[in-house]
């Protein structure tokens, strides 16, 4: 057994002689202690560095800390008012449901399609590398979702718009007025419904409402569109019919004279002819009959640019109980 000592001799026992035998250590021997006592404080020296690496932060370590850290503040920021700008699209979506869509008579757009997000989970595979990668995600799925949402809700509008633009044109083209200036209503003769046959005495369904006026008196388009018709037609006598377009046409009976020819587009409120008494007519009046997809309508439904619901009271009274047809 060694008993080590790096300058001095050292004593070793011999069990041939039974006595201690002087040992002076050579040169090999000495390199190897002072080897073996560097190595040790080395292995010391690092494993103490390295705990203080991991103990205390650099100060560059500090610097990413904080910024990372005011990172995650802003992340959170930016998803809070992600938040609110949610809500503020949620409520221009509701508007858009239960409002505007109503107004303009449109479809609704299915919450399957204003709500859905996006497929595939991989989508956000590369942020999960990221710290606060749950953040960060959540986030810019919210983001990801309301961009969609806002391109759904903008082309919502952009349709809404040119619906309005075809409501608009479909508001001057649908008959809205009656055919001959009757503003105090003493020209209106005869109402849509079954009424005695002037000519055979016989209850016959009308098709039209007949108003009383002096031969000459002036007709007018009830609604923007196109003549389609402008001669004589059996039991009408002179007759003009208007396409309006959207299924509407209107037709005028027993005119004197014409003031449109077929082909000819004409306005609301366009003066067309003339009243007369040609063809079946019992005296001077106009016959006045409204279609919509080739079947006939009540005429004074037609009337609610010109009435006050108090004059449209009265005149259907008139229409209903005035005297004779006039056909
Ligand atoms: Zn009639």
């Amino acid at each position: 057994m060694k008993i080590f000592t790096s300058r001095k001799a050292y004593y070793l026992y011999n069990p041939d002689t039974l006595n201690y035998d002087r040992v002076i250590p050579s040169y090999k021997d000495r390199s190897l202690i002072v080897l073996g006592h560097l190595s040790t404080g080395i292995a010391f020296g690092l494993l103490t560095f390295f705990a203080m690496m991991y103990l205390i932060d650099s100060p560059m370590e500090a610097e990413l800390r904080k910024e990372n850290k005011l990172l995650q503040t802003q992340y959170e920021i930016l998803s809070l008012r992600l938040e609110s700008a949610s809500d503020v699209l949620e409520d221009l979506q509701q508007r858009d449901e239960n409002l505007y869509r109503a107004i303009f008579q449109t479809e609704s757009i299915p919450e399957s399609v204003r709500k859905s997000g996006f497929g595939g989970s991989d989508r956000y595979e590369h942020l999960l590398e990221l710290s606060n990668s749950d953040l960060v995600i959540s986030t810019t799925q919210r983001m990801d979702i309301l961009r969609k949402q806002l391109y759904i809700q903008s082309n919502s509008l952009e349709q809404l718009i040119i619906a309005g633009k075809d409501l608009e044109e479909r508001s001057k083209c649908v008959p809205a007025i009656q055919p001959i200036s009757n503003k105090d209503l003493n020209h209106t003769a005869s109402g849509y419904g079954m009424r005695i046959d002037p000519i055979y005495r016989v209850p016959r369904m009308h098709y039209g409402m007949d108003f009383s006026a002096k031969v000459g008196t002036d007709i007018y388009a009830t609604g923007d569109g196109v003549v389609t018709y402008a001669a004589w037609r059996q039991g009408y006598g002179n007759c003009i019919m208007i396409d309006h377009g959207y299924g509407y046409e209107t037709l005028y009976g027993h005119m004197s004279k014409y003031k449109a020819r077929v082909g000819q587009k004409v306005k609301r409120g366009q003066i067309i002819g003339e009243v007369g008494n040609t063809g079946k007519s019992v005296g001077p009046h106009l016959h006045y009959e409204v279609l919509v997809n080739g079947i006939h309508h009540d005429p004074s439904k037609y009337y609610y640019m010109d009435l006050t619901p108090e004059e449209y009271d009265r005149m259907l009274q008139l229409a209903e109980n005035h005297g004779q047809v006039m056909d």
